[in-house]
């Protein structure tokens, strides 16, 4: 097949919703249509139930050993779709942000119940910030749900998105009768009893009398409220949904596998194909002939034996071919990767050859961190993987002295995998952690201790966020320091961060230096 055929059938996206509505089961039932798995349960859940951090430990051993979950592959109809998981649990949303770096486009899903709920609200927002084109699946209708237009404005309001639903559902709960599929103007009955079975009824239009055959009276309102729709939402255009300023909205339940193939159907259909990405220097095409690609994520080998991690590397341009040399732009080193793994039909496997929306697995032994771009020879680098001002810090500190070299290179690599970030004190030399959650701490504490063989104690350190700071004025920014230097701190990549201590704190800082920008994201 040729280059640009390659690039334009495929689609990767992830799909993002609150803990419990529905992610986990959807993604099963795509990979049962895509053939990746052949029976419901094969994907793990990667909820961390309690909260606690054995049950995380469990679930990463579990990845550990199949990595392939990060990243599900599978052919349909003609199209490659890669399915980029992400973490629910919220202490871990830093990484779900960076997983949506990697993705063309987003699948949405909202329990028909609760409807919007916090970590939807925030996951859409990165989507906003990157423009990325999303498609909202309401999920769980074979339960009491929220009606269907209040559910609409809910979304349009919280996730600040307009809307456009292609297909309604008849009532829901225990009276749901299925959905109509606006686009192709055909109706879908569920039968909780059979699963799966894609029997659709096509209708000339709504006003066809055969409706009343399927579903009785509730024609007379499914007529009304599909007049409504009409009224009330734009027309569906595909640039607008492309452009990240309207999402298509679809209803069913993806535990009875209702509604998931027609999901599955127009999102082959209208997604985008590999878009093109930003580094510092220039845009990138993903038609361009030199190979380039960036890595989001760092996977480490939960197994003690085997100190490997493994690099994901999403693809951005040119043909990925196994045994070429590769170049680490940051570190200025060329690499022949020799086992890559590609992840299709939920097992991993060598590649050979890899495309620009790909994401492909290197083994590596310590020569990536998050963020690396790696191109066949051209020095540029790629944007977009910002680090997010932690909420909570916490001084690290030896509790045993026979192995700080273990320490220290423990908490270098659990950085760079990108688990927390680390803060030098430019004051005292204190090495600072922070995270967004509490969980992290303890992971990174377990980790230390069952990978490296290193003890760490954390001591508190009442902190309200890390500023990256910038100033056009170099006298301005050494005063500042100089004033500031109980407060000063380095990231792992020597840049100046102010500490502040308390909310009130930073902003008569800010005030008082009105020339120094305060940013809260690391990329600015
Ligand atoms: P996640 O946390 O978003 O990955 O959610 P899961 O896929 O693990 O689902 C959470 C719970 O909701 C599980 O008990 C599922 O069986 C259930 N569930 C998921 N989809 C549906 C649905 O369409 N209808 C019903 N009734 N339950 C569902």
């Amino acid at each position: 097949m040729a280059f640009l055929e390659e690039i334009q059938r495929r689609r990767t996206f992830g799909i993002v919703s609150h803990p419990d509505a529905g992610k986990t089961t959807l993604t099963e039932k795509l990979l049962l249509f895509g053939g990746a798995i052949r029976v419901a349960g094969a994907v793990k859940s990667n909820k961390i139930k309690k909260g606690a951090t054995s049950d995380f430990m469990e679930i990463e051993r579990q990845r550990g050993i199949s990595v392939a979950t990060s990243v599900m592959g599978f052919e349909y109809n003609g199209y490659k779709v890669n399915i980029l998981d992400t973490p629910g649990h919220q202490d871990f949303q830093e990484d779900t942000f960076r997983t949506l770096t990697a993705v063309d486009s987003v699948i949405i899903v909202i329990d028909a119940a609760k409807g919007v709920e916090p970590q939807t609200e925030k996951l859409m927002a990165v989507c906003r910030m990157r423009k990325t084109p999303v498609i909202v699946f309401v999920n769980k209708m074979d339960r009491p749900a929220q009606d269907p237009f209040t559910l609409m404005d809910e979304v349009e309001e919280q996730l600040k998105i307009k809307v456009r639903p292609l297909s309604w559902p008849i009532n829901n709960g225990p009276d749901f009768k299925g959905v109509y599929n606006i686009f192709n103007k055909s109706l879908k009955l569920f039968k909780p009893d059979i699963q799966g079975i894609e029997e659709r009824i096509k209708f000339e239009d709504v006003s066809d009398p055969r409706l009343k055959d399927y579903i009785g009276d509730d024609a007379d309102t499914l007529r009304e409220e599909l007049e409504l729709v009409d009224g009330v939402y734009p027309e569906y255009e595909n640039e607008q949904y492309l452009a990240g300023n309207l999402a298509p909205v679809f209803f069913g339940s993806a535990l009875y596998n209702f509604g998931v193939q027609e999901l599955l159907d127009a999102f082959v259909k209208i997604a985008p194909s590999p878009r093109p990405s930003f580094t510092e220097e220039r845009e990138v095409k993903p038609e361009e002939k030199g190979f380039s690609g960036f890595v989001f994520k760092i996977h480490a080998n939960i197994d003690p034996n085997h100190r490997s991690r493994i690099a994901f590397v999403k693809i951005c341009s040119g043909v990925f071919e196994r045994n070429k040399m590769y170049k680490n732009i940051r570190l200025g080193k060329s690499f022949r990767i020799s086992s890559p793994t590609a992840f299709m039909a939920s097992q991993k496997e060598i590649v050979e050859f890899a495309y620009p929306g790909d994401i492909i697995g290197v083994p590596d032994t310590g020569n990536f961190i998050i963020g690396d771009t790696l191109t066949d020879g051209e020095e540029i680098h790629f944007k977009g993987l910002p680090s997010f001002s932690p909420e909570m810090f916490r001084f690290v500190e030896n509790a045993d002295p026979m192995k700080s070299k273990q320490l220290g290179k423990g908490v270098d690599q659990l950085m760079d995998e990108g688990v927390a970030q680390l803060f030098t004190s430019s004051f005292n030399g204190r090495k600072i952690i922070g995270t967004v959650g509490q969980l992290q701490f303890e992971v990174i504490q377990y980790r230390l201790e069952h990978e490296y063989g290193a003890k760490c104690r954390f001591e508190p350190l009442s902190m309200h966020k890390a500023c990256w700071i910038e100033c056009n004025n170099e006298k301005v920014l050494t005063e500042f320091k100089k004033r500031k230097h109980q407060k000063m701190a380095k990231d792992k990549l020597g840049r100046d961060v102010f500490m502040a201590d308390s909310s009130f704190i930073l902003r008569m800082t800010q005030d008082e230096f009105k020339d120094i920008k305060f940013h809260f994201t690391s990329e600015f």
